[in-house]
């Protein structure tokens, strides 16, 4: 049991002027694991107070000893990783191999990555008789959700302490343990007081008035597309930066040349991906009418090989292992869904809405591949956030195209073809902020956001630096 007492404010743990906490439960055994306090308006005010006396001094520190202090957070991290893989394993439900390669892994590789990025930034650069100078943009309100919450929390606090931000942190209310691992480290390295601030608490009170407050400069926010908009309508009377990260519903176009076990791994691991709670989750699969057939059958065999396991366990393949989903709440709202698309007239092929029987306990959700789904059904249309994989059928590479970017969403897609030129054609079509070629790899450097109501920002990379800066031009006499 890890009860948290405190939160951290200007280089010190203290109390909350609040008294209410929030309990964390193991996504499995649905046992309390923890508590932290939820903060108040009045801590966000003493944390926004903390960081911006911080910002004067953090942003002219040298770069290359902003620099150093990110490595030493790294290292110091690192040597965190046990701990983070099972804190994270139980607040998510992601089962130990995940969050041992995904969700702790590519937490900590940013911080060297972040360090050379910005000891080699040109902040500089003469346009005409201008100097154009990039400078942090000030203090940063970071929002986070829980689906990846180190790695999320980390896309937004490494490149903010690098571009000489100060940052005041709120984790989502569902999975906060592992950011107090986080605020730990930072103290153990001895960021200078105010530079980095943790207030846990609810959307509604610690969210809402960061994005309120007229001490902030910028709300880098990732979540839901609704509590997004909330964000940004607070945020509009102080006219700070908002950068949003939302959901998606991002459609896998197979082309009519593509091998069907070749597509069948990619759709299954890119749809369940972290119990399918991912927003880049590749939902609709989109298959030719003229080979349906064979792509349906290819990719419900590879789906039912996919087994619910406790995430505490060694489990070895990580393509076919799926924990519960991270609360009672969400398992209800997947489970919901799931039933709203047999309602609508789609076909189970596998899966279905009932709590898996061998998982009596926990927030478990079957596998699910449902065939004949039409693009205006809700399955086709809104976030399920689950393991729930919609097949869809079209016509021509139009219709593939048309369908692919019939929602409201646009951050992700995948484009299976035996002819790489024929895809690159399609995924230009897509209006998404990424797209994978035949399971082409995340990469971590390259920015990843999205278009439409997915969002309106880039993470990771230059690009992620970059959302944390101002840009001043000086005229020359
Ligand atoms: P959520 O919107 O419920 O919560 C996200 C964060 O916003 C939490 O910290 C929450 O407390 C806070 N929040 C809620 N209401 C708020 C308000 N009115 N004002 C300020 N803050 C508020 O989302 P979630 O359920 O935690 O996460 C799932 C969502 O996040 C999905 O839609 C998913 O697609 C999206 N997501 C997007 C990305 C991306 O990079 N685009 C990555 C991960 C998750």
């Amino acid at each position: 049991m890890k009860a948290y007492d405190s939160i951290y404010i200007n280089g010190a743990w203290v109390s909350s002027t609040g008294t209410d906490t929030a309990e964390v439960v193991d996504s499995a055994t649905e046992a309390v694991i923890g508590s932290v306090p939820m903060g108040t308006s009045a801590d966000v005010d003493a944390a926004v107070a903390a960081a911006r006396a911080a910002f004067d001094s953090w942003s002219n520190t040298p770069v290359d000893i902003r620099a150093k202090y990110l490595r030493d957070v790294g290292a110091a991290l690192t040597a965190r990783y046990d701990d983070i893989v099972s804190t994270i394993s139980a607040e998510v439900g992601s089962p130990k191999i995940f969050s041992q390669f995904v969700q702790a892994g590519l937490s900590l590789g940013e911080w060297e990555s972040f360090a050379a990025l910005v000891e080699n930034y040109e902040f500089e650069q003469t346009v005409g008789n201008s100097l154009v100078v990039r400078e942090p943009i000030g203090v940063v309100a970071a929002i986070t959700p829980w689906n990846y919450p180190l790695y999320l929390i980390i896309c937004k606090v490494v490149p903010a302490l690098a571009a000489g931000c100060t940052v005041v942190l709120k984790p989502s209310e569902i999975t906060p343990l592992n950011a107090y691992i986080l605020t730990e480290v930072l103290h153990e390295v001895g960021l200078p007081a105010g530079v980095f601030n943790l207030v846990p608490g609810t959307g509604p009170v610690v969210g809402a008035a960061l994005s309120a407050h007229p001490e902030v400069d910028m709300v880098s926010f990732t979540g839901s597309g609704r509590a997004g908009a909330e964000v940004t309508k607070a945020a509009a009377a102080t006219v700070k930066r908002v950068g949003l990260e939302l959901g998606g519903k991002s459609a896998n176009i197979v082309l009519d040349d593509a091998d069907p076990t070749a597509v069948a791994m990619g759709a299954v691991f890119g749809s369940f991906i972290n119990g399918g709670q991912t927003c880049s989750a590749l939902t609709r699969l989109l298959v030719p009418e003229s080979r349906k057939q064979e792509y349906i059958d290819a990719v419900v065999e590879e789906a039912s090989k996919v087994q619910l396991v406790d995430p505490a366990a060694d489990e070895m393949d990580i393509f076919h292992v799926m924990g519960p989903m991270s609360s009672k709440v969400h398992q209800g709202r997947v489970q919901e869904f799931i039933r709203k698309g047999i309602e609508e007239g789609a076909t189970l092929a596998l899966g279905g809405p009932d709590q898996p029987a061998d998982f009596p306990t926990g927030f478990y959700v079957q596998p699910t591949v449902f065939v004949d789904v039409t693009p205006d059904m809700t399955i086709a249309q809104e976030e399920i956030f689950g393991p729930v994989l919609s097949i869809i059928t079209y016509t021509d590479e139009d219709n593939a195209v048309e369908i692919a970017n019939g929602t409201i969403y646009g951050l992700a897609g995948a484009v299976q073809s035996a002819d790489v030129e024929r895809a690159k054609g399609v995924a230009r079509r897509m209006r998404t902020g990424q797209v994978d070629i035949n399971g082409g790899a995340f990469n971590p450097a390259a920015p990843f956001g999205g278009y439409k109501q997915s969002g309106n920002t880039r993470e990771r990379g230059r690009w992620g630096l970059e959302e944390f800066l101002e840009t001043k031009s000086i005229q020359l006499p």
